[in-house]
């Protein structure tokens, strides 16, 4: 990639980019029925190009129980995980470039969201999700700006499970060829989630000298998050994670430094628990859900709405993604829907809080400091 290409497709991002600024984009991503799955009873009516999505009531068929939505975007169960990454490439991109950006999914549990932020277990490149391509595409493009800016990019991935924050490893890369062990706060590049008063552990850090060795460290850390928990998939699914991307890029020529970041959220499931039939535990982790859930729609919704009070201090989620939401931080939400009927009133309560997200324009406004 020639230098000036780059510029002259960076001028092109970049108006792109405009547009999505202090906006948050919502993609709403329809599953496949999976095999073995019954004979498919679907919800979904159509899906437009433009982004409306209709869905029918089970229960009342014919055009009574016929919900139509529209968001910027509708993928049918056919998009493929590439489909889907070019899309965002753009946005991923420009932490580059400086922006603190944030990509989350958000669903009940098996509407897809590991499946597009991760994809399914040992994924071919081909079925890579959204963290994989992201990550490849970042490295990709650091490199071949070398000479011009030099970058230093961190990588951390944390989870997040009953309001406590669980590191799971950070590692860093400098430079294109040369790679070392640093320290993220020598560096600097801690410095917004330090500002943000969080105190996240100290993980694991390792040297990085190519995509395949960032591959590696994500299996990991993947292997780590299923470390001591016997059902990993009921404990994935009451746990957010995170994957954050620390971006520290030295221009050579004027010696200007700019930092950017990219966090990539698999959000706890949105479904509703019936408080009447769970205790211990169970009851616990589901609160801790509905707060940090709730929690960051407070946060969305109060931005919108322009109150000069946003309260990112309310969970641990809004804590640390506070960077990424509002002011000049680009955002985007993957809707994930499971179209089988029996999902009917799930996915209704999840496309009305896309709904309420979509269209959302998120002006400049003051922190809760
Ligand atoms: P969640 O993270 O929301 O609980 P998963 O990502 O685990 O859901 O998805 C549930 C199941 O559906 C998994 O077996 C996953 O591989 C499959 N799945 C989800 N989305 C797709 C898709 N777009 N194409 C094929 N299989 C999918």
């Amino acid at each position: 990639e020639n230098y000036h290409a780059v510029l002259t497709e960076n001028r092109k991002l970049f108006n792109e980019l405009q547009e999505l600024k202090g906006n948050i984009r919502v993609f709403c991503r329809v599953r496949p029925f999976l095999p073995g799955q019954g004979a498919p009873n679907t919800v979904v009516e159509y899906v437009g190009e433009d982004g409306e999505l209709v869905v029918t009531n089970p229960t009342r068929p014919g055009k009574d129980g016929l919900r139509q939505f529209k968001f910027n975007k509708v993928y049918s169960p056919t998009a493929t995980q590439a489909d889907v990454f070019s899309d965002i490439r753009p946005l991923v991109r420009s932490a580059l470039d400086g922006y603190n950006v944030c990509i989350f999914a958000y669903g009940q549990t098996g509407s897809g969201k590991t499946y597009t932020m991760t994809g399914p277990d040992g994924a071919s490149e081909e079925d890579w999700g959204v963290n994989y391509r992201a990550l490849n595409d970042l490295f990709k493009i650091s490199q071949s700006r070398k000479g011009n800016i030099s970058y230093e990019v961190g990588v951390q991935m944390v989870e997040i499970y009953n309001e406590q924050i669980l590191s799971i490893f950070l590692f860093i890369a400098c430079g294109a060829i040369l790679f070392v062990f640093l320290d993220l706060h020598t560096l600097g590049i801690l410095s917004t989630t330090q500002q943000n008063g969080l105190a996240v552990p100290d993980a694991s850090m390792y040297p990085v000298t190519s995509t395949s060795d960032v591959i590696t460290l994500m299996d990991i850390g993947l292997q780590n998050r299923a470390v001591g928990c016997t059902a990993l998939n009921e404990r994935s699914s009451r746990s957010h994670s995170i994957v954050t991307v620390h971006v520290r890029g030295k221009d050579m020529k004027t010696g200007s430094v700019l930092y950017g970041n990219l966090h990539l959220v698999d959000l706890a499931g949105s479904e509703r628990v019936d408080r009447s039939e769970v205790t211990g535990d169970r009851l616990r982790e589901a609160q801790h859900i509905n707060k940090s859930l709730s929690s960051l729609g407070d946060v969305i919704f109060s931005l919108a709405s322009k109150n000069a009070h946003v309260p990112y201090r309310n969970s641990k989620l809004t804590q640390i993604l506070q960077s990424s939401l509002g002011g000049r931080a680009k955002t985007l939400m993957f809707v994930q829907l499971n179209p089988d009927a029996i999902s009917y009133s799930e996915s209704m309560s999840t496309l009305k809080f896309a709904e309420r997200v979509s269209g959302v324009e998120l002006g400049a406004a003051k922190t809760s400091k």
